[in-house]
């Protein structure tokens, strides 16, 4: 037998022979149950599969930071000025009264998952999330970061236009303390009417090595200046357009180092941040739309095993669509059109006004129901699809507080209709402040799993032959439910679907400390 279970980080331990605690590490030994299907003689075989795997997750969190491409932007001072103000407990008065520092929003510091089933009393015990593996806390994330303007970032909040004056007035001295560093700028990408706020810029108008390297010593200079064991990187800059994806410019990994050594300028700013963090390892997400991640970038990162993961924050709308349509289409109920109309006066609406950028949202936004769509193969036929419209308007008067309105139309029995409209109002950079959060968080606890496959029949404790310990793919698709385009290892197919998604996340967290999915079946409860 291993060695007995001990209390960890996590608050509880696991009492399994499949389960050991020891030299810095949570070893789990975990049966993955998966069905085989094949079609033979005019229908379906579906036949049980088990495949056994460990992991290994170190415990051991390290010094963390945070590095925001955008850090002067309406998300990069409000979740700068959110995580000081946990830091630091604060309250401040509003006028409804007194409010404290929380993390409302986060799915990783906020929600719950049900560790098991009370023995006395039958009753479920839910745990934090948080507390599943050890994980980074977000007040001890080192911030930093880019920005094309060069406000510090108390001006930068007051610009936003987001939080309470009073609980600027109580963070201001820091914020003021915080100024964005030099940042690359190539006008083409981003709308032209961003132009009067780029006064921090490094010099250079299209791609070229020394911004990569430049970049990278940023990142260097800011982990040894921290002392910090990682550094995590995170696009929440302006929506860049697409850039044209263009055989040996951007198609492999040599061809775009090639490209961005040649001044080529289809190269987006934010492939030189995802390419220089790559070179660093240091994990790069992409919050925003565009096609940061073209193929040459993505296998640029698997080739240094370096974690990336993106697009586009899954905030408000595309959060209630892919949480709405995924019960319509389950229940049984044939979704036929949704219209989705937004207008927003911050700066992001300012940029999405201008039509390149507007387009690379409205591909993101999307693609959002596709995959539930093609699963329900009793209402839609091959290739059918709902109509799906997207439209952005800028609005100034309405600054952050964001407006979306949605209009799902669908087809129930007998010919009959059901219409659903909704109306979502909210401070759009609060929303997605704490999934920069879990963005990060999440991306950090996956630095420290390993995992491998058992390649012959093991027992529990048994041996057996194993392939070598791996990372999982550089895509890092597990970050999906934070995310409105996710992306997926090349040639997978992605979920869209919200409940799908947080169970992946969960169900793999459980699985590193030899826990078994939720399978909400309650049979305690059913049998007797
Ligand atoms: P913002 O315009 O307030 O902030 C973006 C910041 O990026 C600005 O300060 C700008 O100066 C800076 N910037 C632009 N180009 C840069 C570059 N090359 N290098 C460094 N800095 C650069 O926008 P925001 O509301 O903070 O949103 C940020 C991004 O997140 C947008 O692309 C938006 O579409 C995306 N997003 C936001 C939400 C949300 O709910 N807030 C949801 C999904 C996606």
């Amino acid at each position: 037998a291993g060695p007995a279970p001990t209390d960890t980080a996590t608050g509880f331990a696991v009492e399994s022979p499949n389960v050991t605690y020891g030299d810095g590490t949570i070893n789990a030994r975990y049966t993955y149950r998966t069905t085989d299907v094949s079609f033979a003689d005019g229908k379906y075989q579906a036949k049980p599969k088990e495949t056994v795997y460990d992991f290994k997750t170190q415990t051991e969190v390290g010094k963390v930071g945070l590095m925001l491409v955008g850090l002067g932007g309406n998300n990069g001072s409000t979740v700068t000025a959110g995580i000081l103000a946990n830091r630091r407990k604060l309250e401040w008065e509003t006028r409804e009264g007194p409010r404290k520092a929380n993390y409302y929003g986060s799915v990783v510091m906020s929600s719950t998952v049900k560790l098991g089933t009370d023995t006395e009393t039958g009753k479920d015990v839910n745990i934090p999330l948080h507390n599943l593996l050890p994980m980074a806390h977000p007040d001890n994330l080192v911030i930093g970061g880019w920005d094309i303007s060069g406000l510090d970032l108390a001006a930068a909040m007051d610009r936003a236009q987001v939080l309470e004056p009073t609980l600027k007035s109580l963070v201001r001295k820091e914020m003021a303390g915080m100024t964005p560093l030099p940042s690359i700028y190539y006008p083409d990408f981003i709308a032209a009417n961003q132009g009067d706020r780029a006064d921090n810029i490094i010099p250079g108008s299209k791609a070229c090595m020394e911004h990569v390297d430049h970049i990278r010593k940023d990142i260097r200079d800011f982990k040894d200046a921290n002392g910090l064991d990682k550094v995590i990187v995170l696009w929440t800059a302006n929506t860049e357009r697409y850039a044209d994806l263009i055989p040996g410019v951007n198609d492999t990994a040599d061809n775009l180092l090639r490209a961005i050594s040649a001044g080529h300028t289809e190269i987006a700013p934010s492939t030189v941040f995802a390419v220089a963090s790559i070179l660093e390892s240091a994990p790069f997400i992409n919050g925003s739309p565009q096609n940061t991640f073209v193929p040459g970038c993505i296998q640029l990162a698997e080739q240094h095993h370096t974690f990336i993961g993106g697009d586009d924050f899954k905030s408000g709308q595309t959060k209630m669509k892919s949480a709405l349509v995924d019960f319509m289409i389950n229940a049984g109920i044939k979704l036929t059109s949704i219209a989705s109309y937004n207008h927003l006066g911050n700066n992001d609406g300012k940029n999405l006004s201008s039509q390149k950028q507007f387009r690379s949202k409205e591909i993101s936004k999307s693609t959002v129901v596709d995959d539930m769509v093609a699963a329900n193969n009793v209402l839609y036929k091959e290739g059918e699809h709902p109509d799906h419209t997207v439209v952005i308007k800028y609005m100034p008067a309405v600054g952050d507080n964001k407006r979306a309105l949605d209009e799902y139309y669908a087809e129930i029995f007998l010919g009959g209709h059901q219409t659903i409209s909704m109306f979502n109002v909210c401070e759009d950079s609060l929303l997605a402040s704490p999934l920069i959060i879990d963005l990060v968080l999440i991306t950090e606890l996956f630095t420290r799993i390993q995992w491998r496959q058992h390649t012959t029949a093991t027992t529990h404790q048994g041996e057996s032959d194993c392939q070598d310990w791996k990372s999982f793919h550089s895509v890092l698709s597990v970050l999906s439910y934070m995310l409105k385009a996710p992306l997926t290892p090349p040639g997978n197919p992605v979920v869209n679907a919200l409940a799908k998604q947080r169970s992946a996340l969960v169900n793999i967290m459980k699985a590193c400390v030899g826990l078994e999915p939720e399978n909400d079946m309650t049979l305690e409860h059913k049998l007797f």
